[in-house]
């Protein structure tokens, strides 16, 4: 029987509308490099969505998974298993947790942090302290505890009623916090880098700021770091870089490198309160998984990895300032490490979709994170050349996209 070649109006016709994704169908991927149907090639500085940090189909991560395949695939949670306990053990060795749980997406690391910050002050201090605050703009994922925790109303719109308890504040806006923050808090909740909400980063200060007033209230601090989180920014968590130290830490994306994997980090004494028979997920921390993960920290928590991000912002950045000092869409060029955003100027609001086509048109694929900002998350190896390559790609797109002019 030979096999029909499937299309993207296949799409349409068998798949729930939630997604609208591009023509083309990529179908093969090797380091910065993508190939799509028709064997056309792309510069990849999406990384899926800041996921594959490593790239395409990485040896090392491609033989960890292969030798898993052919050892062990699933236990259950009535036994545990190497992989996990080798990752749980390189994870708080090279962070400031005790304790790891492993689950198989940021929204379930996040809904499991959620969970715990409510069980922890329901035990040490009443079920009335019960808040959660977190920030406008902020994205946790999607699940509904987590849109709801999230700070954009448009992803619970029509799934209410939401869970209760939940107070948004102002991203980098101290006193927004300090006028919600209560002895009814039981947690704040923050990106250090606002991904989806526009590659926006938190101040030193701001961090700063929440930390002491999460100890004054006697309320945990929770990092998401299932975006900027295992090297992103040029270190292992961002966390790291701003040198304040959450309660708990959420890890995903690339943490799997493509391959479904999450993780809540914490401290010994909050993660008591998650206590035999509270949580858990059928495949979180599944043995091939958590091979595939051990690899991806074994490669990626290295100085000269992780220096690396840093020298390729550099080139990321200067090139995209030198194409906006031709072009002038962008008001700001931002981010860390590999998470880099482009924020439009107020001549190209909304618009950031239209440069995302003509890249892709041009054979480069990068990201949006929301209406207005260009965002890049490529491989942390990403060579050099990929990336002036793309940047030229990118350039060509933006020179066709100003030539037919804005729509505002
Ligand atoms: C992507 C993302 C999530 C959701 O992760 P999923 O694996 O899609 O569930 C949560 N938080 C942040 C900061 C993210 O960027």
């Amino acid at each position: 029987m030979t096999e029909k070649q499937v299309t993207r109006e296949v799409f349409d016709a068998v798949m729930v509308p939630n997604y609208n994704p591009q023509k083309v169908i990529p179908v093969r991927g090797e380091g910065s490099r993508i190939w799509d149907q028709a064997d056309k090639e792309y510069i990849d500085f999406a990384g899926g969505i800041a996921v594959t940090a490593l790239g395409h189909c990485h040896p090392r991560l491609v033989n960890a998974l292969s030798q898993q395949a052919q050892t062990l695939w699933h236990l259950s949670n009535v036994f545990t298993n190497e992989p996990a306990l080798k990752l749980a053990q390189k994870l708080t060795e090279s962070t400031f947790a005790d304790k790891a749980f492993f689950a198989n997406s940021g929204a379930e690391a996040n809904e499991a942090a959620f969970k715990l910050v409510r069980k922890y002050s329901y035990d040490h201090v009443g079920p009335e302290k019960n808040e959660i605050i977190s920030f406008t703009q902020s994205f946790h994922g999607r699940t509904l505890f987590t849109v709801s925790v999230g700070g954009q109303p448009k992803y619970r719109k029509g799934f209410e009623p939401a869970p209760g308890g939940i107070r948004h504040a102002e991203f980098n806006d101290l006193a927004s916090v300090e006028a919600v923050i209560s002895d009814k808090t039981c947690a704040v909740v923050l990106e250090p880098i606002q991904g989806e909400g526009g590659i926006i980063p938190a101040t030193p200060e701001f961090l700063r700021g929440v930390r002491a007033l999460c100890d004054k209230h006697q309320a945990l601090l929770v990092f998401d770091e299932v975006q900027t989180g295992v090297g992103r920014t040029g270190h292992l968590y961002a966390y790291m870089e701003y040198d304040v130290v959450p309660d708990i830490l959420t890890s995903a994306k690339a943490l799997g490198c493509g391959f479904p994997m999450g993780a809540m980090l914490t401290t010994e004494k909050v993660a008591k309160s998650l206590v035999f028979g509270t949580h858990g997920s059928t495949s979180g921390g599944n043995p091939l998984a958590c091979a595939v993960a051990n690899e991806i920290i074994d490669i990626i928590n290295d100085p000269t990895l992780l220096k690396g991000v840093s020298d390729k912002n550099k080139r990321f950045i200067d090139g995209l300032n030198a194409i906006n000092a031709k072009y002038g869409i962008f008001k700001e060029v931002r981010g860390k490490g590999l998470l880099i955003g482009g924020a439009l100027n107020d001549e190209w609001q909304g618009q950031a979709g239209r440069f995302l086509q003509a890249g892709l048109a041009e054979g480069v694929m990068v990201l949006v994170a929301g209406p207005n900002v260009i965002r890049m998350a490529p491989s942390l190896i990403i060579p050099d050349t990929d990336i002036e390559q793309g940047l030229a790609l990118l350039e060509k797109g933006i020179e066709k996209v100003v030539s037919e002019g804005s729509n505002t």
